[in-house]
C-alpha cells in the first residue's frame, strides 16, 4: 500500500434543491417535475422525476474527488452493464459531455446526471433469508470476476474505505468514539487485527472493486410470486483499486445488523462468492478479520462522520447499525469462524499437530471406568419432559449417578435437551465443548504434558494449561496453592483437584489467532463444525490415551439418515422440507430433533393428546404385558370400546366397526353403503381427500395430493363443486342455497341418465382445502336431496371429528344433519393406528350378506384399550374445550393480523383446526402459492412447524395437538406477525 491515507471526513456539498434543479436545466436541459434528495455519507444525490415519467439521479460528487475518479466511476458502471449488470449509466449533458464541473463556493463540483435504478435497497428488509444471501453472493462474485480485467487511472485513489489502509484508518479516527469500552474494544480488536493479516497481506490480490456493495446499495425488487429478487448495483463513489477479497467482506459486514446474533448467515453469501470467485487460502485466513476490520472502519468512520457533519440524518441513523458491523462479527470466535467458512467452502485447514504420548490429565479415571451421562434427545433419563427443567434436571440426573460411587462424564459436542428451550425463534446454543467430571470425592488432576499455567480470578476456579501445541482449560478446579500463575509446569506435575460441583475441560489447539477469554461452555449446532476445528474431544485426555478428534457421530445424523431413507423408503411417502431435521422425541405440542431444537408443531392432528403423553405410554405398556390378540377373540376392552363410540353419536346409531385407519374406514363405509343402496354411484366432493385404497382414492380429489385428479375419476364417482364461499363459483351468502341447487340438478340429471348415486361422502368442513367452512343450509340440503332419492350420506370426520373443532365434537354438529355412516380415525389411537366406522344395524347386515368382515388390528384388545385411553384423557383434560378456547386465541390473533397484512385474505375454520389463506390480491383472489412456501420454511427457522395446505397450496393449515396452550397460541401469532412484517 502507499502512502498511509490522509483521514479527514468529508461533509456532504453544501448543494440545494433548488441548485440541483438549476444544474439539471442547464446543464442536462432536465426540467423536473419533483426533486428529492437521497441519502449519501458524502456527496449530494437528487432523485429527478421528469413530466414524461422518468426518473433520473442527480450527483453531486464531494469536491475532494477528482475528474479522473468520477470518470473511473462512470467506466465502471459501464463495465458492469457490459457484464449484465443493472448499474445506474451516465446520460450526456448539453454539451456531450459526461462529466460537468461547477464551481460552488469558490470550488469546482462535479455533476453527472444518471439513469435512474428502480428497486429498494436491501437493507430496506429487515430479514435476508439464505436464498438472498446466495443471490447476493454470486452477484458480488460476478462483479468480482467482471472487475478483473478492469482498469482506471482514476481507479488508484486514497481512499478511507481502502482495506489496505483500515488499520491506518481505524487508528487515527480512534478519538472520535467518546464511550470507553467501545474505544478499548476497538484498540483491543486493531491489534489482533494486524497480527493476523500482517503475514498475509502480500499475499491478496489487487484488482478493481465496487468497494461498496452493501445492502445500502444492491436493490431489490419483489417478483410476481412475491419473492424478493436482486435487481441492481447503484452509488460507484467508492470504486477503486483494493484487495480482492475486500469486496466479499465490505457486503459481509453490512448484513450484520440483519440477524446479530448469528453472524455465520452470511456463510451462504461466502459460499455463492467462491463458487465464481474460488478464494486463496491467504483470502480465506484473511476474510473474517478483514470484515471486522471493515465493521471498526464503519464505526470509526460513522462516529467522525456524525462529528463533523451534525446534520447529516443519514449518517447518524447508520452509527448502530455500523457499531452491529464491527461488534457482531469481532466477537465471534474467529477460529471459529475461519473455519465453519472453510467448512461451508470445502476447503480443509491444513495441517494440524496431535499431542503425543500425553501423560493422564486425572489418572484414577485408567483405573475406573467412568460412566458417560447421555443428555441428548434418547436419553432414558428425561422423563415426561423433565429436561426442560434445564440444568437443575442434568444435576439431579448427575447426582443419582454419582451417588453410586462413580465417576460421571458428560459428552464432548453433545446438544443438551437441557440448554434447548421451547417457544424461542433463536437456535440454542446446547452443545457442550467441554466435558464435565463428576465424582463425590476430588480427584487429582495433573499436567498432560510440559506446559504453562495461567491461573483465571480465584472465582471462577479456572485454570489453562499451554504446550505441545494444545491448550487445555478447566473451570472449576481447585488449583495447589503453591503452583503460581505463569508457571511451568512438568508433564505429569499436580495440579490441584477436581471440585464436587463437577469439573469442565476443554482441549483446544493452540493457533496463531487465539480467542479471547474463556472457551464456549455451550455452542449452536450450526456453529459446532467451526468450533470443531480448534476444540477437541477432551474424553480421552483424561485418561492419558490421545486418539485422533473425531467429530461427534450427530454431524452426519440428520443426512445420512435421509439418505438411507431415500436408498429404501419409497419416495413416493414423501418428507416435509427440502432439508428436514431429524425429529426424534415430542412433548405436548413441540417437535424435537435430535440437536435439541424445539419446534411449535402445528400440524400434529393425529396426536390429539401431544408427544410423550405418559399415561399413553403407560397403558400401552401394561397392555402388552397382560394381552393384545385380535376381536375373534373375546374380550371386554372392544365393548368397552365400542360403547363408548356409540355414547358419542346421537341413538339412531348402534353399531361400530374398528379398523386401523381412516383409508380403511372410508373403503368400509363405501362398501357399506354400496351394499345396501345397491348402487355403485358415489357423489364426491372437488379438493377433497378421503384416503389411498382403491375406492377411497377414488372419491379423493384434491389435485394437491394428485394433479391428475380431475381426468382419472372412475366412471362411478360425480364430483361436485367445493362449496367454497369465498373464491368458488358462489360466493358470500347465498351461496349455501346456490350450490344445493347444482348438487340437486347433478343428482337429478345421474338418475335421469341411469346411474342414480347411492352414497354422497364428504368432509363436513373441507379440512384438505384449508379448514374451509360449508356454508349454511348446504349440507342439510344436499343430504335431504340424496336421500329423497334413494341414497345414503357418509359423514367422513377422519380429520375434524373427535372435538377438534372446540364448538362440537363431531363437524357434522355444526349443520344440524346426522349422517347415516360415519367414519373417524386419526385422533381416536393419538398415533396408534385405530379406525372406526359407526353406523346402523340394518345398512351393516346388508354387507354380513356379502360375507364375513374381519381386521386383525382393528378392535384388538391393545387398539381398543388405546382407544378407550385416549377418550379418557380427552375428557380428562377438557380438550375439546381447550381447543375452543386456544382456537379463539388463535382466530382473534389472525383477525387482527389480517387488518394490518393485506396478504391474509381469508381466515378458515374453528377450534384447533383452521386455515390461514395467503393472497396476493383482495379483489382477484391471487392465490400467494409461493409465499405460503416461504412463509412456512422462514416460520420453521423461527421453531414453528407449520406447512401450505390446499389446492392452491396458499393456506396455513393450523391443527396442533389439543394440549395445546395459550403461551403456544400467542406465539405462533408472534411469529407469523414477524414473518409478514419483516419477510421472508
Ligand atoms: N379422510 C380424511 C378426511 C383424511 O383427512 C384422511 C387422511 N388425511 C383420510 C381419510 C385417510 O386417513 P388415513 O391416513 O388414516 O388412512
Amino acid at each position: 500500500m502507499s502512502a498511509p491515507i490522509e483521514v479527514a471526513g468529508l461533509p456532504r456539498p453544501d448543494i440545494s434543491l433548488d441548485q440541483a434543479r438549476v444544474f439539471a436545466a442547464e446543464l442536462f436541459a432536465v426540467e423536473p417535475r419533483g426533486v428529492k434528495e437521497l441519502g449519501s455519507q458524502q456527496d449530494r444525490n437528487f432523485l429527478l422525476s421528469t413530466p414524461d415519467g422518468c426518473r433520473h439521479l442527480l450527483k453531486v460528487s464531494n469536491p475532494a474527488f477528482t475528474r479522473e475518479e468520477i470518470e473511473a466511476q462512470n467506466a465502471a458502471m459501464e463495465h458492469l452493464a457490459d457484464a449484465g449488470f443493472n448499474t445506474p449509466l451516465p446520460l450526456a449533458s448539453c454539451s456531450g459531455e459526461e462529466v460537468e464541473a461547477v464551481t460552488v463556493n469558490g470550488r469546482v463540483h462535479y455533476v453527472r446526471l444518471l439513469t435512474f435504478v428502480e428497486g429498494a435497497p436491501l437493507i430496506e428488509r429487515a430479514h435476508l433469508g439464505t436464498h438472498l444471501m446466495r443471490e447476493l453472493g454470486a452477484s458480488l462474485g460476478r462483479a468480482s470476476k467482471a472487475f478483473s480485467d478492469f482498469q482506471h487511472v482514476g481507479l488508484t485513489r486514497s481512499l478511507q474505505w481502502d482495506l489496505r489502509a483500515g488499520e491506518n484508518v481505524v487508528a487515527d479516527l480512534l478519538p472520535f468514539v467518546q464511550v470507553n469500552w467501545k474505544r478499548d474494544m476497538l484498540s483491543d480488536v486493531l491489534t489482533r487485527v494486524k497480527h493476523v493479516l500482517a503475514p498475509l497481506k502480500g499475499q491478496l490480490p489487487v484488482q478493481a472493486v465496487h468497494g461498496d456493495m452493501t445492502d445500502d446499495n444492491v436493490v431489490y425488487v419483489v417478483s410476481p410470486e412475491g419473492l424478493p429478487r436482486l435487481a441492481g448495483v447503484i452509488d460507484f463513489g467508492d470504486t477503486m483499486y483494493s484487495w480482492r477479497v475486500s469486496e466479499l467482506a465490505v457486503a459481509c459486514a453490512s448484513l450484520f445488523h440483519h440477524n446479530p446474533t448469528n453472524p455465520l448467515a452470511v456463510l451462504p453469501l461466502i459460499q455463492a462468492f467462491h463458487d465464481v470467485v474460488p478464494l486463496s487460502e491467504a483470502e480465506i485466513q484473511a476474510l473474517w478479520p478483514l470484515i471486522v476490520l471493515r465493521g471498526a472502519v464503519l464505526a470509526v468512520s460513522g462516529e467522525q462522520q456524525t462529528a463533523i457533519d451534525a446534520g447529516n440524518d443519514y449518517a447518524s441513523a447508520a452509527l448502530d447499525r455500523e457499531w452491529i458491523a464491527f461488534e457482531s462479527p469481532a466477537t465471534y470466535s474467529w477460529n471459529a469462524a475461519e473455519a465453519s467458512i472453510r467448512a461451508s467452502l470445502g476447503v480443509p485447514r491444513n495441517g494440524g499437530v496431535r499431542l503425543s504420548n500425553p501423560s493422564p490429565l486425572i489418572p484414577r479415571l485408567t483405573q475406573a471406568t467412568p460412566v458417560t451421562v447421555n443428555l441428548g434427545w434418547d436419553s432414558a433419563a428425561f422423563k415426561s419432559g423433565s429436561w426442560i427443567k434445564g440444568p437443575e434436571e442434568e444435576r439431579s440426573i448427575i447426582e443419582e449417578l454419582t451417588s453410586q460411587d462413580d465417576v460421571v462424564l458428560t459428552r464432548f459436542g453433545e446438544p443438551r435437551m437441557t440448554r434447548a428451550n421451547i417457544l424461542n425463534p433463536e437456535e440454542p446454543a446446547n452443545v457442550a465443548l467441554g466435558v464435565e467430571v463428576h465424582n463425590c470425592e476430588p480427584l487429582d488432576v495433573h499436567s498432560p504434558f510440559a506446559a504453562t499455567l495461567t491461573l483465571g480470578e480465584a472465582s471462577t476456579r479456572a485454570a489453562t494449561l499451554e504446550g505441545e501445541g494444545h491448550i487445555v482449560a478447566l473451570a472449576g478446579v481447585t488449583v495447589d496453592p503453591a503452583l503460581m500463575n505463569g508457571q511451568t509446569l512438568e508433564r505429569g506435575q499436580l495440579l490441584g483437584q477436581t471440585r464436587p460441583g463437577g469439573t469442565t475441560v476443554w482441549l483446544a489447539l493452540q493457533t496463531t489467532n487465539p480467542d479471547h477469554g474463556n472457551p464456549p461452555g455451550f455452542v449452536r449446532a450450526t456453529e459446532l463444525r467451526g468450533y470443531c476445528e480448534t476444540y477437541l474431544d477432551p474424553t480421552n485426555l483424561l485418561s492419558g490415551i490421545h486418539a485422533a478428534p473425531t467429530p461427534p457421530t450427530h454431524f452426519n445424523g440428520p443426512s445420512i439418515e435421509l439418505v438411507r431413507r431415500r436408498n429404501t423408503f419409497d419416495p413416493l411417502q414423501a418428507h416435509y422440507y427440502e432439508e428436514p431435521p431429524r425429529i426424534e422425541r415430542g412433548w405436548k405440542e413441540h417437535l424435537i430433533d435430535t440437536n435439541g431444537r424445539h419446534y411449535l408443531d402445528m400440524v400434529n392432528n393425529v396426536t390429539v393428546l401431544g408427544h410423550g403423553h405418559p399415561a399413553v405410554a403407560e397403558a400401552a405398556s401394561r397392555q402388552w404385558e397382560m394381552l393384545n390378540t385380535n376381536s375373534r377373540f373375546h374380550y371386554g376392552a372392544v365393548a368397552r370400546f365400542s360403547e363408548r363410540l356409540l355414547s358419542l353419536v346421537p341413538d339412531s346409531f348402534d353399531t361400530v366397526f374398528l379398523v386401523n385407519s381412516g383409508t380403511e374406514a372410508v373403503d368400509l363405509a363405501l362398501r357399506l353403503s354400496k351394499a345396501y343402496t345397491d348402487r355403485d354411484d358415489v357423489l364426491c366432493c372437488e379438493e377433497s381427500y378421503h384416503g389411498w385404497s382403491l375406492a377411497a382414492d377414488a372419491v379423493s380429489t384434491s389435485i394437491s395430493d394428485n394433479p391428475r385428479a380431475d381426468e382419472t375419476r372412475p366412471e362411478w364417482v360425480h364430483v361436485l363443486a367445493a362449496p367454497n364461499d369465498y373464491r368458488g363459483t358462489h360466493r358470500g351468502e347465498g351461496a349455501g342455497r346456490e350450490y344445493a341447487k347444482d348438487a340437486q340438478d347433478l343428482l337429478q340429471h345421474l338418475r335421469q341418465t341411469g346411474t342414480p348415486v347411492g352414497t354422497y361422502i364428504s368432509e363436513p368442513r373441507n379440512g384438505n382445502a384449508g379448514a374451509i367452512g360449508t356454508p349454511p343450509s348446504y349440507l342439510e340440503s344436499v343430504y335431504h336431496a340424496v336421500r329423497a332419492q334413494g341414497g345414503i350420506c357418509i359423514s367422513d370426520e377422519v380429520q375434524v371429528g373427535y372435538g377438534r373443532l372446540g364448538e362440537h365434537f363431531w363437524g357434522y354438529e355444526e349443520h344440524k344433519v346426522v349422517p347415516d355412516i360415519v367414519t373417524m380415525a386419526k385422533a381416536m389411537g393419538n398415533g396408534h393406528p385405530l379406525g372406526a366406522v359407526i353406523t346402523r344395524r340394518e345398512i351393516a347386515n346388508a354387507l354380513a350378506a356379502q360375507g364375513s368382515f374381519f381386521s386383525s388390528g382393528g378392535g384388538s384388545t391393545l387398539s381398543s384399550q388405546m382407544g378407550i385411553t385416549v377418550l379418557d384423557i380427552i375428557e380428562r383434560e377438557k380438550l375439546q374445550e381447550n381447543a375452543k378456547t386456544a382456537g379463539r386465541i388463535l382466530s382473534d390473533g389472525f383477525r387482527d393480523l389480517m387488518g394490518r397484512h393485506s396478504l391474509i385474505g381469508a381466515v378458515h375454520g374453528m377450534g384447533l383446526y383452521q386455515g390461514v389463506e395467503f393472497v396476493r390480491n383482495r379483489e382477484s383472489l391471487e392465490p400467494a402459492k409461493e409465499e405460503t412456501t416461504a412463509i412456512c420454511d422462514r416460520m420453521r427457522e423461527l421453531g414453528v412447524m407449520v406447512l401450505p395446505t390446499g389446492d392452491r397450496q396458499n393456506i396455513l393449515k393450523i391443527k396442533p395437538p389439543l394440549c395445546f396452550s395459550a403461551d403456544s397460541a400467542h406465539y405462533f401469532l408472534r411469529i407469523l406477525d414477524e414473518v409478514l412484517t419483516n419477510g421472508w
